[in-house]
């Protein structure tokens, strides 16, 4: 089956204060490995689980745009930037699923550390009716195929959920959990926020077209 006719949907929450090459990376490796038609970025409006985003809804919507121009299967959504009050990412998928029909399969991808906190999430368990969850490593945090470190609640529901290959996900269209092999890259929107405040280069972690935007917009440096 051609990329064109799949049925597997990527998406792909974050802050993304800002996008950087840690996030693109994963999405690139992901549609290949999974064979997925799109992948959806979507910005959190107001996250609960953190502390509030630095540069506005706008601008970090407008990062993820200009980070994904070039590539024809990556999306920007911006229905949690558009949403007034808390993102909850479930309430995304409610919609994405009913949008986009029961023959779409949807798959929502974090990193390891958000995996670690699924069972703080809003609705959490309800993700499982909803898509797969397929989880990329991260440097400097416990990888999630090491069930013996997860917590309790979520190791309990997900033991039967693990599928090892990207195949596994054909076995049902919601509920598995895949690590997917992905390029382990130790960027973090933090650490490069924390740079340019000390105006230190930030080039190389993150596409020029988000360089030349947060300059433009002279975000993060402690003046907007
Ligand atoms: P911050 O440092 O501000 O917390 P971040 O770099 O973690 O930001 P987010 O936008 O919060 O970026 O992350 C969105 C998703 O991408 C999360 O699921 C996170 O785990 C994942 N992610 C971000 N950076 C990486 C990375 N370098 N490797 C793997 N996963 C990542």
């Amino acid at each position: 089956m051609s990329k064109s006719e799949s049925s597997f949907i990527g998406i792909f929450g974050g802050t993304f204060d800002p996008i950087h090459y840690g996030h693109l990376r994963i999405a690139e490796e992901v549609v290949e490995t999974i064979g997925l038609r799109e992948m959806r970025f979507t910005p959190a409006g107001m996250p609960r689980l953190r502390y509030a985003p630095i540069a506005s809804p706008q601008h970090r919507a407008a990062m993820v745009q200009a980070a994904i121009r070039n590539n024809p299967r990556f999306v920007l959504d911006e229905r949690e930037t558009h949403r007034p009050g808390t993102s909850y990412s479930v309430e995304s998928l409610r919609e994405l699923r009913q949008e986009m029909g029961e023959n779409i399969t949807l798959c929502f991808v974090m990193g390891a550390d958000a995996f670690m906190k699924l069972a703080e999430w809003h609705s959490w368990r309800e993700l499982f009716r909803l898509c797969h969850i397929i989880i990329a490593a991260r440097p400097g945090h416990v990888l999630a195929t090491d069930h013996d470190v997860l917590p309790q609640e979520l190791k309990e529901e997900c033991t039967q959920r693990w599928v090892s290959s990207a195949s596994g996900l054909e076995c049902a269209s919601s509920g598995l959990i895949y690590v997917a092999p992905t390029t382990p890259l130790d960027i973090s929107a933090t650490a490069i926020r924390t740079r340019i405040s000390a105006k230190s280069s930030v080039r190389y972690l993150l596409p020029d077209a988000v360089l030349d935007y947060i300059e433009m917009n002279h975000l993060y440096s402690g003046k907007e």
